[in-house]
């Protein structure tokens, strides 16, 4: 079967392969799980030799089907049109029953968690489409998400969410289902199912909401009372996945953010000023001993909902294209901890981005007593103030800070500002002007 991906998977806002040039797309595997609808995993070939496996729901039609979005139309192929199922509220109510009946269909695997009851009858909607994977939420019950690129492993997002709701954790999103596959004999996780928050409001949306009240009205914007919170409920879910995973003894890993360090100083070449000092403080605590165990790994304000009851910590799956083995590999939970530092710096300052610097003095109070707020409920919680690691959690703070510049002179590079701004402060050094 010779399917038109090569031009549909380049313009999926989860294809990782942009910079990179595709020559071919094979179907490495397909799996039919019902007459008219196949799972496929899909390798990109790329001129560098490397591939990278996606997985599509393909949907197929005899005639034109003009109820979805362009962007969900992939081609046709003998006639028939083939279209990503997951637009289709049918197709995708399909993959939660064939949760619900623990079908297998092909190679793949449906199973749902012990005393779990899907509600197959809700009636499902496509989210925003702008993120690594897809997620259909079925009324106001459960949110499947379907991961695009696809590993061998374990993935940390289902492993995680499940150990933390079996021990009673309720900063979590509960886990309700899941659907894998093999590779070569090697499970590799496909998608997952977990309860939906209802009424529950992304942390980066209230945070910037909250910043850009407090220019407009000095008195309002207040976010210490919910981010108090929001330190309490991360170190809850800290303590929580070190009493049922363990923890060990380890160090900052120098090397390694000393690498990311000459990686970002090659391509930001305002960075090179503070490479020394950034250097230094890496080294400065490098034999240092201290604790880790399974943490979040990517932790920030997008990552963290509000309900009306309390804060969730979701998407455990760390960077999509990593190996699955690294990203679950023990860290500080000061990693964790820096994130959100440095997420409180950019919800800051992101709403200032193109304006004049008047604000400046009000973002860095802003940001400073939100922070300050944060590590109070978490050592509310903990037992142990993050800040009393000093020198280690700036270490993290500057390898977060050194990554996002990299990050910002190549996609945004109106938002360089702030983590070249946060690299002056963290080394003492005067803001570029
Ligand atoms: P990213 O591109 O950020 O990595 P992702 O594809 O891994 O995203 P998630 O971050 O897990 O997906 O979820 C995407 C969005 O769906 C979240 O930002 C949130 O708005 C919503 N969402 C996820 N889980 C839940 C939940 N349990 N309840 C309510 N909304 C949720
Ligand atoms: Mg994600």
């Amino acid at each position: 079967m010779n399917l038109p991906f090569a031009e549909w998977l380049p313009r999926q806002r989860w294809y990782a392969g942009r910079t990179r040039r595709l020559t071919t797309v094979t179907a490495a595997a397909i799996n039919s799980l019902r007459t008219d609808l196949d799972l496929l995993l899909l390798d990109a070939h790329y001129d560098d030799g490397g591939t990278e496996r996606y997985q599509v729901l393909v949907l197929w039609s005899d005639t034109e089907r003009t109820d979805l979005p362009d962007l969900a139309g992939i081609g046709t192929v003998r006639g028939r049109v083939a279209y990503d199922a997951l637009y289709d509220p049918e197709a995708a109510r399909h993959l939660l029953e064939l949760c619900a009946a623990q079908a297998t269909r092909g190679e793949v695997g449906f199973s749902v968690e012990p005393g779990v009851e899907l509600p197959v009858e809700a009636p499902p909607r496509l989210t925003g489409v702008e993120q690594s994977n897809t997620s259909v939420v079925f009324g106001d019950e459960a949110i499947l998400k379907v991961f695009r690129r696809v590993n061998t492993g374990i993935n940390p997002d289902i492993e995680l969410n499940r150990i933390l709701g079996n021990a009673g954790n309720r900063h979590v999103a509960r886990l309700l289902a899941a659907f894998e596959t093999t590779w070569d004999d090697v499970p590799c996780p496909l998608g997952m199912v977990t309860a939906f928050a209802a009424g529950a409001a992304e942390g980066w949306a209230l945070a910037t909401a909250a910043a850009t009240r407090r220019y407009a009205h000095a008195g309002e914007g207040d976010f210490t009372d919910a981010s108090f919170r929001l330190g309490q409920a991360v170190s809850s879910v800290h303590t929580a996945l070190a009493a049922e995973l363990g923890t060990a003894s380890g160090v900052f890993a120098v090397d390694s953010a000393l690498a990311r360090l000459d990686s970002a100083c090659a391509q930001v070449p305002e960075l090179s000023a503070y490479q020394p000092t950034i250097a230094d403080i890496f080294k400065s605590v490098a034999g240092q001993s201290i604790v880790v165990q399974r943490v979040h790994g990517d932790l920030h304000l997008g990552q963290v909902l509000r309900t009306p009851s309390s804060w969730l910590v979701i998407d455990f799956e760390g960077e999509p294209g990593a190996p699955l083995e690294e990203r679950r590999r023990s860290d500080s939970p000061l990693r964790d901890v820096a994130g959100m530092l440095r997420s409180y710096e950019y919800a800051a300052f992101q709403p200032l981005v193109g304006r004049g610097e008047q604000d400046f003095a009000a973002a860095l109070d802003w940001s400073g007593q939100c922070r300050a707020a944060f590590c109070d409920g978490y050592a509310d919680v903990a037992g142990f103030d993050p800040r009393q690691a000093g020198p280690v959690l700036a270490a993290y703070e500057l390898d977060k800070a050194v990554y996002e510049t990299a990050y910002e002179a190549r996609y945004r590079t109106d938002w360089l500002p702030i983590p070249l701004r946060s690299i002056a402060t963290l080394t003492g050094t005067a803001p570029p002007s």
